[in-house]
C-alpha cells in the first residue's frame, strides 16, 4: 500500500468527476450531499449506475460494494425481479391517492414473517420511529422516551439526542446526559429523553424506576448498527423486556436494519418479544417503504381522530409493490442464509488477515453485516466505540475504494451489508484488497473526525 497522503492522491486522481461533481453540486445544495453522513474527506463519491453487487461512479471506476446504501440493497442493486415488475407497476400507476390492493398481502406476509399482529405503513425510517414514539406516548399517556447513548433512529426532533455525544459532555456513564445531536431542537423535547448505556440492563433499571411513571417506551436498536456493529450481550434484551414490564412501558425495537439482516428480524435471532418494531431500509428493495408493526392491542388504538397517523405517499403503489415482489420473491429465507454464509466467509477471512498482520483491530459480526473496528478492545456501547481508531479507518477506507471495493457503508460507526447479490468471488476480491493494504495500515493515518449531525 501507498502512504496515506498517495493514497488520498490516487483517489483524486481517479476520482476527477467525482470532484466536479460535489463542486458543482455545492453551488446550490449546502456541502454537496442530502444526508449529512455522505460527507466524507476529501469529498463524496458520485455515482452513475449499480446493478447486482457492483456500482459505478462517475469517472466509470468499478466497485464491489459491500455498503449497499446503508443495508437497505439486501436485494441486491436492480435485482431483475424486482427492476421487472416495477417497470410494469410505473406503467400502471405509481400512485393512487387510494390503497393500493398490494398493500393488505404485505401487511399478512410482515406480520407472520416478523411476529406482529397488525402494521401501518410508512415512507422512511425517520417517519416510522416517529410514530412509534407518538404511538407510545398516546397509549400510555407517558411523556419520556427511554432510549441508548450512541443508537440512531432518523433524523426527527424526537430521537436526536445523545447519537454521537462527545466525551466532553456525555456524563457519567451510567447516567449519561441527554446531548442534542442537533441544534434547533426544543429543550423540552430533549429533556424528556432519558439516556441509557447499552448493554447495561442494571443502569437501564435504575434510570427506568426513576422515571417509572412518566415513561412511556424503551426504543432501541436491538443490534446497534450506529456505533459499528455490537452485539447485544447475553440477557440484556431479556432484561429490557423485564424492566419495560415492571414499569408499563413499551418496548420498542427499531428494527430498521435488523429487519434486513435476519429473515425474521431481531425476534426470530434473539427470541425476545417486543411490543411494538418499527421496519424500514431492506423491505422495500430499494424503494422507499417503512412500517411500524406491533400487538393488536396496541396498533388497534391508531383510530382516525384518536391517534393521528398520515402521508400522501404511504403505501404508495410503487413502494408496496416493491416490498411484496422484495420479500416474498427476492429476500426469502434460504436466500437471506445464503448471504448470510457469505457475510461469516467475509468477517472469518477479515480475523485471518487481521491475526496474520496482528493488526490492532477486531471484527464484530452477525447475518449478513459486521464492522472491522480500529480497537483491540471489545466494543459494547458508545463509550467503548469512542476507542476506535477514526483516523486509521479513513485511511482503511480510502485505500480500499482506491482497490476497487467499497468496503462498508461509509463510516467507522457502520457496516457492511452482503445481499443475496454477492458471491464467493466479490469476497474474495474484499479479502484481496483488505490483504494488500493491511501491512501499512500499521504505519501512517489520516486526521478525520466523526460526521457528527451538528
Ligand atoms: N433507525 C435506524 C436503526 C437506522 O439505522 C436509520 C437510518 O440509518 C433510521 C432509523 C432512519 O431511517 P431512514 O434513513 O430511512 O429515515
Amino acid at each position: 500500500m501507498l502512504t496515506w497522503e498517495e493514497e488520498l492522491q490516487a483517489y483524486r486522481r481517479r476520482t476527477k468527476k467525482s470532484a466536479r461533481a460535489w463542486e458543482a453540486a455545492k453551488r446550490r445544495i449546502p456541502s454537496g450531499v442530502n444526508s449529512n453522513y455522505r460527507l466524507v474527506d476529501p469529498y463524496p463519491l458520485y455515482v452513475r449506475n449499480a446493478r447486482g453487487s457492483r456500482m459505478w461512479d462517475a469517472d466509470g471506476n468499478e466497485y464491489v460494494d459491500f455498503n449497499m446504501a446503508f443495508g437497505a440493497l439486501v436485494a441486491g442493486h436492480s435485482h431483475p425481479i424486482l427492476a421487472k415488475a416495477m417497470r410494469e407497476r410505473v406503467s400502471n400507476g405509481t400512485i393512487f391517492g387510494y390503497e393500493s390492493v398490494d398493500a393488505g398481502p404485505l401487511a399478512d406476509h410482515m406480520c407472520h414473517r416478523y411476529q406482529v399482529d397488525r402494521l401501518k405503513f410508512s415512507m422512511t425510517g425517520l417517519d416510522a420511529t416517529l410514530f412509534a414514539v407518538r404511538l407510545a406516548r398516546a397509549v400510555t399517556g407517558r411523556r419520556r422516551i427511554l432510549k441508548f447513548e450512541g443508537c440512531y433512529h432518523g433524523s426527527h426532533d424526537a430521537l436526536m439526542v445523545s447519537i454521537k455525544p462527545r466525551k466532553e459532555v456525555s456524563g457519567d456513564p451510567k447516567h449519561p446526559n441527554p446531548v442534542p445531536s442537533s441544534k434547533g431542537l426544543l429543550k423540552e423535547l430533549v429533556e424528556a429523553s432519558v439516556i441509557a448505556p447499552f448493554n447495561d440492563a442494571d443502569a437501564t433499571e435504575s434510570l427506568a424506576l426513576a422515571h417509572r411513571d412518566d415513561l412511556a417506551a424503551i426504543i432501541l436498536e436491538p443490534v446497534p448498527m450506529n456505533m459499528g456493529y455490537v452485539l447485544p450481550e447475553p440477557g440484556f434484551l431479556e432484561g429490557l423486556r423485564a424492566i419495560a414490564d415492571e414499569v408499563g412501558a413499551l418496548l420498542i425495537f427499531d428494527e430498521v436494519k435488523t429487519c434486513g439482516k435476519w429473515y425474521g428480524g431481531a425476534e426470530e435471532a434473539f427470541r425476545v418479544a417486543a411490543d411494538v418494531k418499527v421496519f424500514g431500509k431492506a423491505i422495500g428493495g430499494g424503494f422507499p417503504l417503512a412500517a411500524v408493526g406491533g400487538k393488536a392491542s396496541v396498533l388497534d388504538q391508531v383510530v382516525p381522530g384518536q391517534i393521528a397517523h398520515a402521508g400522501t405517499f404511504n403505501a404508495n403503489p410503487l413502494s408496496i409493490s416493491a416490498g411484496l415482489v422484495t420479500l416474498t420473491k427476492i429476500l426469502t429465507r434460504p436466500r437471506v442464509k445464503q448471504a448470510q454464509r457469505i457475510g461469516d466467509e467475509l468477517a472469518k477471512g477479515y480475523v485471518d488477515i487481521i491475526e496474520d498482520h496482528r493488526l490492532p483491530m477486531r471484527v464484530q459480526a452477525g447475518g449478513i453485516s459486521g464492522t472491522v473496528h480500529f480497537t483491540r478492545g471489545a466494543v459494547r456501547d458508545w463509550r467503548s466505540f469512542q476507542d476506535v481508531d477514526v483516523g486509521h479507518w479513513w485511511g482503511y477506507y480510502t485505500a480500499m475504494l482506491n482497490r476497487g471495493v467499497i468496503p462498508m457503508a461509509t463510516g467507522p460507526d457502520e457496516q457492511w451489508t452482503t445481499s443475496v447479490a454477492h458471491t464467493k468471488a466479490d469476497v474474495a476480491r474484499h479479502l484481496d484488497a483488505f490483504e494488500d493494504v493491511a501491512e501499512a495500515l500499521k504505519k501512517g493515518k489520516a486526521e478525520m473526525s466523526l460526521v457528527e449531525a451538528v
